[in-house]
Formats: C-alpha cells, sequence, structure tokens
C-alpha cells in the first residue's frame, strides 16, 4: 500500500467550507488504496494575527512564548480537520507537534527538525486511520514547543514522507504547480511539469515563497519525491525530482525575485588585508545574515565595500557600520532600503553561454539599472531599483520566452 503525505497551505484550510472540502480530498485519496497522513497549517491570517497580538503586548516578544503562542494556529486546524473526517465516516486522528513527537533544536521561532518518531502514526495507519498533524511545531528536548519559521508546515510533510519513506509528498495549496514566475506578478507565466530540487531550491532561496527552503532541502537529501498541487483544482501540478528524471533541460526556467533586500556600502576605506574582515565579523557577530558582497577595484589607496541584507536588518546592519566605518577611518556610510533581487534560474545555464549578456541587454533596453550582480553555477541575479521590479521580471519572462504557449 502506497503512503502519501498531504500538506494542505492556510488558504486551502481558510474556512470550515474549505476544511470540509479537504476531508473530501483526503478520504478520496484513501479510498484509491493509499495510507494518508495529512498536514495542515494555521487558517489563512492566523498567524499573522497571533503574531499581531504578541506586538500589541510587546515589541519583541519573548521568543519561547511567541511559539507557544503561534503553534496554536495549527492545532486549531487539525482538530477541525479530524471532525470532519469523522463526519464523513472516515477514522482519523490528530496530533500536535509534540505528541507526535517532532524533535527540534531549542532555536525558537526558527528550529530545526533533528528527529521524527513515527510509532504512533504507524500504528494508527495500521489501524486503518487517517493521520492529521500540525504543521509548523516541534518540541525541543527540554520540552518546549518549538516553530519552524514562515511556511514551515511544508518542512513538517516532507520530513514526515521522508520519515515514512512516503511514496509522494504533496503540496496542496493556492495555485496549480511551480510557475515560470511568481503569476500573481505576471499572468503570462507558465506552469512547469517537472523541475529538480536544485532549481527548486535556487528558486526558494531567491524569494519565491511557494515552498519554504528547508523543506527543498528534505526532500532532495532523502529524494522525496514532491509535488505542488491545486487544492482547488484538479491536476497533476508540478512533480520535483533528482536531476537524472527529468528528460528535456530549459535553458531557463523560472525567475524569483526578493522584495526583502537591502543595501550598504561603506566608502572610501583603506584598500588594505583585512577590510573585508573587519566590516563583515561585526555584522555575522551580529546575527545578520550577508547575501550579496562587492568590493570595488581599489584607486588612490581606498576602496568601497557593498554587501546586502534582509530589510528587516537594515537598520542595524547601519548602526554596526558607521561604528565600524569611524574605527577603519573610511569616508562614508550609505545606504538603500529600496531595491530589489532579480534572479533568472535554469540547470541549462551550465551548458549555454551568452545568458548573463542576454539578461543585461533586455534589462538595459529599458532603462533599468543594475545595481549589483552575482552569478552562480545555475543562477544570476542582479539587484535594481525597487520600482522596477515588475517591469525587470516581466521584461527577463518575455526575453527568454517563458510565457505560455498556446496549444
Ligand atoms: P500556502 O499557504 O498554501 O503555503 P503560499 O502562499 O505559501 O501558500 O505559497 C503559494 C504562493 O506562492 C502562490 O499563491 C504564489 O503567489 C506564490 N509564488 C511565488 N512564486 C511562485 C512560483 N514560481 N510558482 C508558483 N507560485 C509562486
Ligand atoms: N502557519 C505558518 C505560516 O503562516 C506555517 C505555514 O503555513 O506553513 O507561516
Ligand atoms: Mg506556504
Amino acid at each position: 500500500m502506497a503512503v502519501i503525505v498531504q500538506k494542505f497551505g492556510g488558504t486551502s484550510v481558510g474556512s470550515v467550507e474549505r476544511i470540509k472540502a479537504v476531508a473530501q480530498t483526503v478520504a478520496h485519496w484513501q479510498a484509491r488504496g493509499n495510507d494518508i497522513v495529512v498536514v495542515v497549517s494555521a487558517m489563512s491570517g492566523e498567524t499573522n494575527r497571533l503574531t499581531d497580538l504578541a506586538h500589541q503586548i510587546s515589541s519583541q516578544p519573548d521568543s519561547r512564548e511567541l511559539d507557544v503562542l503561534l503553534s496554536t494556529g495549527e492545532q486549531v486546524t487539525i482538530a477541525l480537520l479530524s471532525m470532519a473526517l469523522q463526519a464523513m465516516g472516515k477514522p482519523a486522528r490528530s496530533y500536535t507537534g509534540s505528541q507526535v513527537r517532532i524533535l527540534t533544536d531549542s532555536a525558537h521561532n526558527k528550529a530545526r527538525i533533528r528527529e521524527i518518531d513515527d510509532a504512533r502514526i504507524r500504528a494508527d495507519l495500521a489501524q486503518g486511520r487517517i493521520v492529521v498533524v500540525a504543521g509548523f511545531q516541534g518540541v525541543d528536548e527540554h520540552g518546549n514547543i518549538t516553530t519552524l519559521g514562515r511556511g514551515g508546515s511544508d518542512t513538517t510533510a516532507v520530513a514526515l514522507a521522508a520519515a515514512l519513506g512516503a511514496d509522494e509528498c504533496q503540496i496542496f495549496t493556492d495555485v496549480d504547480g511551480v510557475y515560470t514566475t511568481d503569476p500573481r506578478v505576471v499572468p503570462e507565466a507558465r506552469k512547469l511539469d517537472r523541475l529538480t530540487y536544485e532549481e527548486m531550491l535556487e528558486m526558494a532561496s531567491l524569494g519565491a515563497k511557494v515552498l519554504q527552503i528547508r523543506s527543498v532541502e528534505f526532500a532532495s537529501k532523502y529524494n522525496v519525491p514532491l509535488r505542488v498541487l491545486s487544492s482547488f483544482a484538479p491536476g497533476e501540478g508540478t512533480l520535483i525530482v533528482s536531476e537524472d528524471a527529468v528528460l528535456e533541460q530549459a535553458k531557463i526556467s523560472g525567475i524569483a525575485f526578493n522584495r526583502d533586500e537591502a543595501k550598504l556600502t561603506v566608502v572610501g576605506v583603506p584598500d588594505q588585508p583585512g577590510v573585508a574582515h573587519r566590516i563583515l565579523g561585526p555584522i555575522g557577530q551580529a546575527n545578520i545574515e550577508v547575501d550579496m558582497i562587492i568590493q570595488n577595484v581599489g584607486s588612490d589607496g581606498l576602496t568601497d565595500f557593498t554587501f546586502t541584507v534582509h530589510r528587516n536588518d537594515f537598520c542595524k546592519a547601519y548602526a554596526i557600520l558607521e561604528k565600524v566605518a569611524q574605527e577603519l577611518g573610511a569616508q562614508e556610510v550609505s545606504g538603500d532600503e529600496h531595491i530589489v533581487k532579480i534572479s533568472l534560474v535554469g540547470v541549462g545555464m551550465r551548458s549555454h553561454a551568452g545568458i548573463a549578456s542576454a539578461m543585461f541587454e533586455a534589462l538595459a533596453n529599458e532603462g533599468i539599472n543594475i545595481r549589483m550582480i552575482s552569478t552562480s553555477e545555475i543562477k544570476i541575479s542582479v539587484v535594481v531599483d525597487e520600482k522596477y521590479l515588475e517591469l525587470g521580471v516581466r521584461t527577463l519572462h518575455s526575453a527568454f520566452g517563458l510565457e505560455k504557449t498556446d496549444t
């Protein structure tokens, strides 16, 4: 008998009607002879609502208590879905993360799964039950409730699929698959039938929020076939698999973008050994993640040093740099919070030259100034002004012929 893990996101369980519809879908898959484990998110808007409540009490709520609060969202959904299944005559049982024992580290609000005890789930499946598990949450070795970061229910589902050796992990959401770019920004975006783990990982890392990054890492590591599909409309969705299972490789598979970046520059720093370390050392110590880095060619013994961080960390990073600049005798610190990153992704880039220059030409033709560039084997990213985000993404989408073809 096949084991399938099905995950339903916030919009898919956003009302009582939706929860009943999900119960129908789950029951349908079970009736086809599969063992089903369902992972659900909080009802749409609920995690935001709970976060807002916490911030009305304190500007920096305690991270342990925040996890106790946020985990309630998913707990509501598991109980309601189990009731909906039972009302249809389907035996079902719900479990919170700590009841399953999804053991995580103790990094509250961004915990990582260490181990899953699948004994209770297997026992329930053996008795013909549908098992409903709360996404996004776990428990640390001291018994504290933890959460896995926004979008974390995807990771719960894939980790359970890996632990159970499931035949497929199905991520049901509000779009019918992974598209060449966010269909909310480019209506001409095309649904992809297949994508490699590596491409999906780049897309997710570069800003495509359709899957949490950790979930793709897990799927790749344990070779879990991952399918993204709609909970609203029928269809095969997008299958994410290893590279050898994808026959024909496109040059470019997609465009991702990230609105959450900000850029900082230390202007006129002495061009000496150790400067990069003295600038980025204190940034790292403050737990600020750095994305792109550029150091200009020096002239007159001075150089400029630029890097990007998450927009939430901008003010903190700026304050640190002002101090560092003084110590280094640099001329000044400048920053820009209104930038975005647009990235082209595709494993086919490995064997095709000229993609970067075609990308730069397309952007130049629209008068879009590129502020930073970074490349790796299967992606090219540019930083541009925020106001050019939509235009830039649409321009590249059509320049690389990614739109729907009418058949
Ligand atoms: P859920 O609540 O089901 O977890 P999410 O909002 O986390 O759903 O993810 C689905 C959303 O991801 C879509 O509504 C879409 O706007 C967005 N998205 C961004 N990039 C892509 C992409 N390349 N393909 C499909 N969806 C994308
Ligand atoms: N409810 C959590 C969130 O909104 C987790 C998830 O939906 O994956 O981020
Ligand atoms: Mg999500």
